[in-house]
């Protein structure tokens, strides 16, 4: 949640003009690529990658579904999202798997009240951000309030449940024995780094700039905030060779960062809010009624200006999880959950649908796959990761933390010799900077 700053009445009505006149937005970090004419460069960039695109047969027998982890609905005290809406926005962002990360209340049961089964096309699972983690348990865990972490965790998975370390930029040193995986992606971990925008976002004159942007580019403007997440994958890498931890990406999806004008209670009063609709300011309408074009028959309460900055469809495309899986049914899901079988990609960037990955290996004539997550042994007979690529990309392999080998192209093959813990990356050209798109969680070799 954002806390802003009360702007005087004057600052905002200087802002309100810049509607009409937009400011050039200056400062460091995302901030800095907030600008049309990065934000256009992005735009081809995204066309480009559309345009390149080429649909890769499904390979073995499972299929891929995208997931959003870690979402808040209206059940979340700083939310107000209907699930309708939410699910709608998740078709648009071609998510078929939806885990709702409510903070828990003493008003709503998470798990009891949670958005639950088949809802539209879309399979929702209820679940809590909680004491650090994400957690999917299977049973409510009021009677639990006040459990420390590793407890929570324990019983969650002890009862068949799911949780993972959220937030790890603020707990890189947990480590709970038996957890199911960890974020390697956090939205907001990856917002807070952007200082710039973080400052400037503090002032709701900011939103009133940016409108204009935001209109014609919402995916771009959103999404200029990403950056690798190294220090979350160094600890991933640990993680990962003291045990089997699958790999998440966070969404933080809230729709509540932006600001409404409204028309106030009083016939010459105007009430700018935050996203959820608490008040910031009421000023005089005075001086505004033209620029906002104010309707004859306005009433009080009627929205003048909505500025989103991050309405579901936008975050939850931005990043997904996909999970390896033979039906789109939660006990799949868990399947793949509880095996590894996952990847993240910044679909913003490019739709990630029908990339693979996995380790075939040759016991004497036959050739056997092993999805992502698996665990094999070298002396079973030769392994080789073979991974296929709906663009061509820059493949990063990396064993235990380290990067050993790298591939260009569409499809990639890496002769793994060595015991070691195998994640892979990869890597788009064609913007300034080579992008990050896909992080897949690791294979085992013993
Ligand atoms: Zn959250």
């Amino acid at each position: 949640m954002l806390n802003f700053e009360r702007p005087s009445c004057l600052a905002l009505m200087i802002g309100v003009l810049g509607l009409l006149n937009p400011a050039t937005v200056d400062g460091q970090d995302a901030l800095e690529r907030l600008t049309e004419g990065n934000l256009k460069r992005t735009r081809e960039f995204i066309e480009r990658n559309r345009a390149m695109r080429t649909e890769v047969p499904q390979r073995g027998p499972l299929k891929t579904a995208r997931a959003n982890l870690h979402v808040h609905s209206e059940l979340s005290h700083d939310s107000r999202g209907k699930i309708e809406a939410i699910v709608a926005a998740a078709k648009r962002a071609k998510s078929q798997v939806l885990m709702f990360t409510e903070h828990p209340s003493k008003e709503k049961d998470f798990y009891l009240d949670g958005h639950q089964g088949i809802i539209d096309e879309v399979l929702c699972i209820p679940g809590a951000e909680m004491k650090g983690m994400l957690v999917y348990p299977t049973l409510s865990l009021a009677p639990f309030a006040a459990a420390e972490p590793k407890e929570i965790a324990s019983i969650v998975r002890s009862r068949g449940g799911h949780v993972f370390l959220s937030h790890l930029e603020e707990r890189m040193d947990w480590q709970f024995a038996g957890i199911t995986g960890t974020e390697i992606y956090n939205t907001h971990a990856d917002f807070k780094k952007q200082m710039g925008l973080v400052q400037a976002m503090k002032n709701p004159l900011w939103f009133v700039r940016i409108a204009s942007l935001l209109e014609k580019y919402p995916q771009e403007v959103y999404s200029a905030l990403q950056s690798y997440p190294g220090d979350y994958l160094r600890r991933y890498d640990q993680l990962c060779q003291i045990h089997p931890h699958t790999g998440v990406a966070a969404n933080d999806a809230h729709e509540n960062v932006g600001i409404q004008i409204r028309m106030g209670d009083t016939d010459s009063s105007i009430v700018v809010t935050d996203a959820l609709g608490d008040q910031i300011v009421k000023l005089p309408r005075l001086g505004i009624e033209k620029l906002l074009s104010i309707p004859p028959n306005a009433a009080t309460g009627d929205v003048l200006l909505k500025v989103q900055l991050d309405p579901y469809e936008n975050s939850l495309r931005h990043a997904g999880t996909f999970l390896l899986v033979e039906t789109l049914t939660q006990p799949a899901v868990w399947d793949a959950l509880d095996r590894g079988r996952s990847f993240v990609a910044f679909d913003w960037i490019a739709d990630a649908q029908g990339f693979s990955l996995a380790a075939v290996q040759q016991v004497e004539t036959q050739s056997k796959r092993h999805e992502i997550g698996s665990q094999l042994s070298l002396t079973d007979g030769p392994i080789r990761l073979e991974g296929l690529s709906p663009l061509p990309a820059t493949w990063k392999l990396f064993r235990n933390g380290e990067t050993v080998e790298t591939w260009t192209g569409s499809d990639c093959r890496f002769d793994i010799r060595q015991p070691g813990v195998y994640r892979v990356e990869l890597w788009l050209d064609g913007w300034e900077d080579p992008q990050i798109w896909i992080l897949t969680s690791p294979i085992y070799i013993e």
